[in-house]
């Protein structure tokens, strides 16, 4: 994405300033510490998209936000959970009065048994169940698979593990056609097992961020394997692979969510795209793409894989600025104005940088990813504030 001016860069922030402190502040800021908490996280999610439309460098300041938030998310959930609680597992009591946490990723599981049997198989309150329908439904029709580098709490453990840098690095960019539909065919059997068994088989048997949020209360030999079985996934998908290769392979490979929402990329607002004429073929993309969404058949015909989840990666590693984020059937505007004519003029170019539909798209987004995240930051903030300091 093209830097914005800093006129443009203030107003911009200013705006979201105004929406975040409303949501932020209105949530139950009742003494002057919390006021105070509240107020340095609103300033950090502010700096974080002033400097996202100032530098223009998305990948790097959205990937700053996006760990930050995985890190406050389990220090957060883990704090309530061991501290408040006093234990790290969920009960079958609990199981048995429907109060499990309700999590993004067990809506796939929950529609299928929905539909034919009116039922909702995850043990949570059924408030929670369809808020969480309703908003996976809203937030991808606009927003595409952007949630999961944008919103998931869980996402960020992957892409903060493929940050660390390391001297060996797998190569994977080129992948065999099996594996490229493994995600999907991951989903369908995920899909089909829980509507037969009639209970959410990834929760129960996969998801490896049991390990840093919440167990199955382990009590049997089943239990005991069930447990090995989130530990090691967590191990292998979401730290050793993820460091050698740099790519988000949880994310990519193995998340029923993500599969389930790289089925919605063709018909969300906002779209990735190659200009095939800029593009001198250095395959810079293809390398730095997290999630596998550029190869080189879709780089010759200008188009990114569905399972793009608008990271920014590629906008900014394309030194011939090939790569756009627009909006669908929308002529961009940095497409019909040639570069050096929007340099006259203050308006001309104000206007221009609040035009760009990038612009528009992260301004959406990060509204809604800093809604969602400011809770877990003035929680994970203030926990650690008492222990350390006592206050
Ligand atoms: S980084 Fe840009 S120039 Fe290089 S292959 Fe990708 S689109 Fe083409
Ligand atoms: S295609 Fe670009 S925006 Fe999409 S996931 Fe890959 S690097 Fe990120």
């Amino acid at each position: 994405m093209k830097k914005k001016g800093l006129a443009a860069a203030l107003f911009i922030s200013f705006l979201f300033a105004v929406f975040v402190s409303f949501f932020v502040l209105g949530k139950g800021i009742d003494n002057l510490r919390s006021g105070i908490i509240g107020g340095l996280v609103i300033i950090y999610l502010v700096f974080i998209l002033f400097m996202i439309l100032y530098t223009g460098n998305v990948y790097k300041w959205r990937k700053i936000f996006f760990t930050s938030y995985a890190v406050a998310f389990v220090i957060d959930f883990v704090w309530w959970t061991m501290g408040d609680r006093g234990h790290m597992w969920l009960l079958d009591s609990e199981i048995l009065y429907s109060q499990a946490p309700m999590c993004h990723i067990v809506v796939p599981m929950l529609i299928l048994p929905l539909i034919f049997t009116k039922e909702v198989i995850f043990p949570a309150a059924f408030s929670s169940v369809s808020f969480m329908i309703l908003l996976t439904v809203v937030f991808t029709i606009i927003f595409g698979r952007s949630f999961c580098s944008w919103g998931c709490f869980f996402g960020g453990q992957d892409e903060l593990f493929s940050s660390i840098p390391s001297s060996k690095r797998w190569s994977i960019n080129r992948l065999h056609p099996f594996i490229k539909y493994f995600p999907f065919a991951m989903l369908a059997f995920i899909v089909l097992h829980s509507f037969i068994t009639m209970s959410p088989t990834y929760c129960f048997w996969f998801c490896p961020f049991k390990t840093t949020s919440e167990f199955i209360e382990i009590n049997s030999f089943t239990r005991v394997i069930q447990t090995f079985i989130f530990v090691s996934l967590w191990a292998i998908l979401v730290i050793l692979l993820p460091i050698l290769s740099k790519k988000r392979i949880q994310c990519s490979f193995f998340c029923p969510m993500g599969a389930f929402l790289s089925c919605s990329s063709k018909i969300n607002l906002f779209g990735i795209s190659i200009d095939k004429n800029k593009c001198n073929n250095c395959k810079r993309c293809i390398t730095i793409c997290p999630n596998f969404a550029i190869t080189e058949e879709s780089l010759s015909k200008g188009k990114v894989l569905i399972t793009c989840t608008k990271c920014g990666a590629c906008l900014n590693v394309c030194t011939k600025n090939a790569i756009t984020l627009g909006i669908r059937g929308v002529k961009h505007i940095y497409e019909t104005i040639e570069d050096t004519s929007a340099k006259s003029g203050f308006w001309k170019m104000f206007g221009r940088d609040l035009w760009d539909p990038a612009v528009v798209f992260i301004f959406g987004i990060f509204t809604i990813a800093a809604i969602m995240s400011s809770e877990n930051f003035i929680n994970s903030i203030s926990r650690l504030l008492k222990y350390f300091i006592g206050v």
